[in-house]
This record gives structure tokens, C-alpha cells and sequence, in this order.
């Protein structure tokens, strides 16, 4: 059930709606919006009658929900929502650049890639300590000693932090040193760690799984947001195909089609979807002519020597250079009426 206030109901309205929500043993969840503020309900298994509703003082209307997701529809939001991660945002009108080594290696190593980023003008660093590696032989990342060096690079550069965890006890040391908890895309489906998240007080970047429909990808946010966490910012990087010519497939119909159904954001990851450095580039400048609302990149300072992901890394020329060509991109279609991507 979705219950859409009038644009003139107060706060106490609000609340006194929400009570309602509560005696009958479910969450309200109050969405605000530009002209109104909607309230989604969950918890409920069958439908609600709107009864309850329908005479409360401010309420324009109560609607059932056919939809198997609530939260992240545009039906409670219709704007789109800009989500707020450290100092900066992503989902406004800038075009939120993420940038950073696959893996954190050493101090020197994370501080020479941090310098390129803050020079760049970007606002968000990424860098993995705690990496999902396909081999348990394979670099593992350097854990909280990592997290730890991120969190210099924040006081050093002022940048956010981006940094995955990949179970409960890594979400509660992301929080306490980083700015935005990613969600990678195998744990995409792990349905416990997004209800964990969803108890976090910092934003998440949540990927696609590799194999995951529209659906599952926007449930999979619902499970964060039905705890609470409403600041989750989509990431595409690429699903598994038939095609041997790249890692994975970069799906970029999955930008307008988040956007006709959700008020969140979405963001492209060009270097997981391609694996190979010669593409990163043409696919993050498509995901951006395609209207993302941001970018999350690979770089390393010496690509041949990187623990994790060498294949994909940019430079830190190429990074310069692909970050300047996204933003005239951006701006382009800012500027010409007929090349609007549609909001
Ligand atoms: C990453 O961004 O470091 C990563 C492991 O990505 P994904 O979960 O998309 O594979
Ligand atoms: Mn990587």
C-alpha cells in the first residue's frame, strides 16, 4: 500500500499516519518529495484495507501496490532522489565520477592513485580491502590495515570513500572508515547482508549480480530500503552471455529501465563489464550518453604490476583523459534540448 499525502498535510499528520501503519503491525515509510510526501507500507502479506486510511487528516489517497516493489518506485517518488554520500552526492546534476585501484596494494601505491583522483576534480575514491576473489589463492585485500589507509586518503584529498564488504563484520568497518558501503555482485542475493546494510547508517552502492534480472536487481534494493537504508545507488557492470570478446555484457538498456521504474539512482562500472583497458573507455562514455548518473572506474598507477584487475585498469593518463571526455559528454546533453536523457 502507498499512501500519498496532500501537499499541504503537516508533519503530524505524517506521524499520525505512520501510527496508524504501526497499530496495524507494519512499517510506514515516508517518502517526501517535491510537492508531497508519500508513505509506502511494509510488512503487510495480503492486501490493507484502505479504509484505514481514507479519513485520516492529510491524506490524499491510498493506493494498493500491484507491483512485487514499493520503496524504490517512482509510484512513492516521482522525483528522482539525489543521495547524499560523505560531503558530495550522486544522482544530481553532476556527473558523479568513482575512481580508484580494484585493490588497495599498499599505502604508496593507494596515495599515488588518490593524488590523480583529487587533481581530477572527481569526488569519490573506490579501492577494495576486502576483495571477492574467484581463487582463495588470489590476493585477498588487506582488510582493516586498508580500510585504515582509506580513511588518510579522506582527511589527505577530501575524498569519499567507496569500499565493499562482503559480510556483516566487514559492513561495520566499512562504516567506521569509509563513506559508501558497495555491495559487490556476487553478494547481490545475499538477502541477510542486505538487511544488514539496510541497518547501516552510511549510503550503499549496490552492483548488479551477474546473472540478476531488472527485478531481482530492484528487489534486491528493496530488501535494503524495506530496513530503512534509503540512500542505495544502482550499479551496472556487466552480466554473464554467450559473448567471449569481454568479461561480461554491459547491459545499458538496464539505464533507461531502472529509470521508468525507480527514483534511484544508477551508475556504470565500464571496468568490470569490459575486463579489458582498450574498452573501458568507448563503454563509459556510452553509459554516460545513455543518462547514468555516474561512473565507477578502475585505475592503477602501473596497471602491469596490479595485485587484482591489471587487465581493466586505466592509467592514470587514460583516467584523466576519459574523465574530461565523460564530463563534455554530460554537459553536452545538459545543454542541447534535443539530446535531454530523459529524467
Ligand atoms: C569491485 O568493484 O571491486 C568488484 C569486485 O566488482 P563486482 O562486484 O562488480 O565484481
Ligand atoms: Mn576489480
Amino acid at each position: 500500500m502507498l499512501i500519498v499525502m496532500k501537499s499541504d498535510a503537516t508533519e503530524s499528520d505524517i506521524e499520525k499516519v505512520i501510527r496508524v501503519i504501526e497499530t496495524l503491525g507494519f512499517r510506514g515509510h515516508a517518502m517526501p518529495g517535491e510537492t508531497r510526501t508519500a508513505i509506502g507500507v511494509t510488512g503487510n502479506k495480503g492486501a490493507i484495507d484502505p479504509a484505514h486510511f481514507e479519513n485520516l487528516p492529510g491524506v490524499a489517497d491510498a493506493i494498493r501496490v500491484t507491483q512485487p516493489y514499493k520503496l524504490i518506485s517512482r509510484d512513492l517518488r516521482p522525483e528522482k532522489s539525489v543521495i547524499k554520500v560523505g560531503s558530495s552526492s550522486i544522482g544530481g546534476g553532476e556527473l558523479a565520477m568513482i575512481a580508484g585501484p580494484c585493490a588497495l596494494e599498499s599505502r604508496e601505491q593507494v596515495f599515488e592513485v588518490a593524488k590523480v583522483v583529487a587533481e581530477s576534480g572527481a569526488r569519490f575514491f573506490r579501492g577494495g580491502a576486502f576483495k571477492p576473489r574467484t581463487s582463495p589463492y588470489a590476493f585477498q585485500g588487506l582488510g582493516v590495515d586498508g580500510l585504515k589507509i582509506l580513511a588518510e586518503v579522506r582527511d589527505e584529498f577530501d575524498l569519499n570513500i567507496v569500499t565493499e564488504a562482503m559480510d556483516e563484520a566487514g559492513v561495520d568497518a566499512v562504516e567506521k572508515y569509509g563513506d559508501c558501503i558497495q555491495i559487490g555482485a556476487r553478494n547481490m542475493q545475499n538477502f541477510s547482508l542486505l538487511k544488514y546494510v539496510g541497518q547501516a547508517d552510511k549510503p550503499v552502492l549496490l552492483k548488479r549480480g551477474m546473472s540478476a534480472t531488472l527485478d531481482e536487481f530492484l528487489l534486491a534494493a528493496e530488501y535494503i530500503m524495506a530496513e530503512g537504508n534509503y540512500n542505495v545507488v544502482l550499479c551496472e557492470r556487466g552480466i554473464r552471455t554467450f559473448a567471449t570478446n569481454a568479461r561480461n555484457t554491459l547491459d545499458l538498456s538496464i539505464v533507461p529501465a531502472v529509470r521508468r521504474l525507480s527514483h534511484l539512482p544508477v551508475i556504470i562500472d565500464p571496468s568490470h563489464a569490459s575486463g579489458h583497458n582498450y574498452m573501458v573507455g568507448p563503454l563509459a562514455r556510452a553509459g554516460v550518453a545513455v543518462g547514468a548518473d555516474g561512473l565507477i572506474v578502475e585505475v592503477h598507477p602501473r596497471p602491469e604490476e596490479a595485485l587484482c584487475d591489471g587487465a581493466q585498469a586505466l592509467t592514470t593518463e587514460q583516467y584523466f583523459e576519459l574523465f574530461n571526455q565523460a564530463l563534455a559528454i554530460h554537459a553536452l546533453a545538459a545543454e542541447v534540448p534535443s539530446l535531454a536523457i530523459a529524467s
